[in-house]
């Protein structure tokens, strides 16, 4: 997969709002077959993804570059920010129970 599609598909994906933003170091990306975990590891973002997991050290997938916009916009996180909520809401009650 060359640069511009990986770019291609990570803009498609953030105006889907498939990305959900946990923390500023934390993301959930609903790619088009898995969801993946995006997470940032000291300086460098990190995705689960098979591309991510093989090729994630050279070259960021699509999902990163998704999650990475979301940050700087996070207008377009709006359709998906109540989920986002709730998910850190059910995190905070399974850790207290
Ligand atoms: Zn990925």
């Amino acid at each position: 997969m060359c640069r511009r599609t990986i770019n291609a598909k990570a803009d498609r994906l953030k105006k889907n709002y498939r990305v959900i933003l946990l923390s500023q170091t934390q993301a959930l990306v609903i790619g088009d077959h898995d969801t993946y975990d995006v997470t940032k590891l000291s300086y460098r973002w990190s995705c689960n993804c098979p591309w991510g997991l093989h090729r994630g050290r050279w070259t960021e997938c699509s999902h990163v570059g998704a999650v990475r916009q979301a940050l700087l916009d996070p207008d377009s996180q709006a359709p998906v920010a109540r989920l986002a909520d709730l998910l850190k809401q059910a995190n905070r009650e399974r850790e207290s129970a």
